[in-house]
């Protein structure tokens, strides 16, 4: 039989390479996103509503006999200094990349403990592990959710429920493009050169591809890492070890 993995954000970049490496190892994926996709089984589900979470996951509960894995990667990046974090944009951020988080993994751990096994991955960032100019409301989401792996990890281990985080470095996706884009329309700078600039600030000198977290992921999930829990896992191309 296969195994069912729910990966939320599974439409584009780092969500889209992971629900295709899953497909690929026989897992059935759902994917609750807001931006339609082919690939898997799609939910639209806006993961800032804890009621659209809830019910979606409560469909899949009626699918299926179990939830093996969960995957919560739909995340958002808003550039603001502390100064131009209005209360809006932190809500807006935390809805999406805390909330949302914190929504599906309540909502899976009910069967999850009854199966006694489950595998539960964080998308975070290395901006869970070092700070980032620019990026208040972001970088705070994202050790929120290194302290969510943690934790679950901790509260969770006696029923056999593992719970790490993948802390990415620069990764192209989609999510990379926009950011950059916006920067270079505001401050008149040249595309190639921001991205050559980018690439130079990691010591392995490329961004990283979203196959790789994808496979990392793969790995955490696996029968291969039954002793992995509460860990932060850093893909970075050797960034957060300057
Ligand atoms: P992306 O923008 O390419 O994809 C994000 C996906 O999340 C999209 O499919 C989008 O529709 C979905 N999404 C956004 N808001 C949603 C909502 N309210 N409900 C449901 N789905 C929603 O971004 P990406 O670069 O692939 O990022 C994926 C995750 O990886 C994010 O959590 C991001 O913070 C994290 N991350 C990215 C990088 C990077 O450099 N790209 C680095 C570290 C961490």
């Amino acid at each position: 039989m296969n195994k069912i993995c729910i990966v939320t954000g599974g439409s584009s970049g780092i969500g889209l390479a992971i629900v295709k490496a899953f497909i690929s190892n026989d897992y059935t994926v759902y994917n609750l996103d807001i931006q339609h996709s082919t690939l898997g089984h799609f939910i639209q589900c806006d993961m800032s509503k804890v009621e659209q979470v809830q019910q979606a996951i409560a469909q899949i509960n009626s699918q299926e006999k179990q939830v093996d894995v969960l995957i919560s990667n739909a995340g958002i990046h808003r550039s603001a200094s502390i100064e131009n974090t209005s209360e809006e944009l932190l809500d807006e951020v935390f809805a999406i990349n805390v909330k949302g988080a914190f929504a599906a993994t309540k909502a899976v751990l009910s069967l999850m403990k009854k199966q006694n096994q489950g595998s539960i991955i964080y998308i975070a960032s290395d901006q869970a592990l070092v700070g980032k100019s620019n990026s208040f409301a972001y970088n705070l989401s994202k050790h929120a959710l290194a302290s969510m792996a943690k934790t679950t990890a901790l509260d969770y281990a006696k029923y056999n429920i593992r719970a790490n985080a993948i802390c990415p470095g620069t990764i192209e996706t989609p999510l990379y493009h926009k950011a950059i884009d916006k920067y270079c329309a505001e401050s008149g700078a040249n595309k190639i050169q921001v991205h050559a600039e980018e690439a130079a600030l990691q010591p392995l000198n490329r961004l990283g591809q979203p196959e790789e977290v994808a496979q990392y992921a793969l790995f955490l999930a696996s029968d291969k890492a039954p002793f992995i829990t509460g860990s932060l896992q850093v893909i970075d191309g050797g960034y957060t070890t300057g």
